[in-house]
């Protein structure tokens, strides 16, 4: 089983064409419902009295949900706004409402998990949450500006108790301080993580572990609309394939990352979960071979 904290939102996103208000969202949200193509997931999340039926019945039917809390108050809401070339996503507002001081805990069921994404999310709550599991084989975080901004030494400190930090390009270099991205790798290996992967939006991502660096391209896609929660679906695919294997081996490390591009690009070709929700496991298939045929010469 693997077991994915972090936020569940009301995404308020703004893109060129549309604009979509309070849809459900969350890094959490993505990356478990990533996940769960893979492997039975439980999510430990908060929301609160304002979350509406229909996205706790979407939840309900990917996730084990044993680890969702329902809270007094607002639900946490992110409203973000891409510019023309979907490239680039400023934030307007980032309203933390109940996730504020959410004090989560571990469902019984959930602490033999093996496999643990704490995705983006209070780098506090994170760490403090790693302790309650019986055994971790691998356990994976990411993160965003708002915390490298408001909690950058509590960031390093979670970086230092997890195995592998999945991270985009920009907040690899706001946290490090570097540019060139093989140094802001090491420098977060320096700092405890024996993996880094680092996400590079379309153009797909570098995965660090020891001397060995990893390309990956992106899956090529001619209509992107909302690239929302890729991030957060590429790492969930990955924890999600590996806790699949039950392993942790540099050659499964590397699928894992093909697997993260793979989700990612689905994700992005809708709007908000869209993407997501409609993939069997099928089309995973036949984008895997097809991933495969792009990157042969
Ligand atoms: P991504 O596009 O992969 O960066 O992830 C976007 C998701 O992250 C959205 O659905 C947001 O709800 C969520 N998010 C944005 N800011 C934060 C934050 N400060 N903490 C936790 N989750 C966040």
């Amino acid at each position: 089983m693997l077991t994915v904290f972090g936020s569940t939102a009301l995404d308020t996103i703004r893109t060129p064409k549309k604009i979509l208000k309070n849809v459900l969202g969350g890094a959490a949200t993505f990356a478990a419902i990533s996940a769960s193509n893979f492997v039975d997931t439980g999510l430990i999340a908060v929301v609160g009295k304002d979350f509406p039926a229909k996205y706790h019945n979407i939840l309900s039917k990917h996730l084990d949900l044993q680890g969702l809390a329902i809270k007094e108050g607002k639900t946490f809401r992110y409203d973000g706004k891409y510019d023309n070339t979907l490239s680039t996503r400023s934030t307007l507002k980032t309203e933390l409402n109940v996730l504020a001081d959410f004090k989560p805990s571990v469902p019984k069921d959930y602490r033999k998990s093996k496999f643990v994404y704490l995705a983006n999310n209070d780098p506090e709550q994170n760490t403090a949450l790693l302790k309650e599991f019986d055994n971790i084989k691998f356990s994976m975080c990411d993160t965003i500006d708002f915390w490298i901004s408001t909690k950058r030494e509590a960031v390093i400190k979670m970086i230092k108790a997890v195995d592998a930090v999945v991270i985009n390009d920009e907040e690899a270099r706001l946290l490090t301080k570097e540019f060139n991205l093989i140094k802001c790798a090491k420098k977060m290996m320096k700092w405890g993580a024996k993996y880094v992967i680092i996400k590079k939006g379309e153009h797909g991502s570098l995965m660090f572990y020891d001397d060995v660096v990893f390309p990956t391209a992106g899956f090529s896609l001619e209509d992107v609309v909302d690239p929302t929660g890729a991030g957060d679906s590429f790492a969930g695919a990955m924890i999600g394939y590996l806790a699949s294997k039950n392993s942790t081996s540099l050659s499964e490390i590397k699928k894992s990352v093909v697997y993260g591009n793979v989700l990612g690009s689905f994700a992005v070709e809708k709007y908000g979960l869209d993407g997501l929700l409609r993939i069997k496991k099928g089309d995973i298939v036949k984008r895997i071979k097809i991933y495969e045929k792009m990157i042969q010469f």
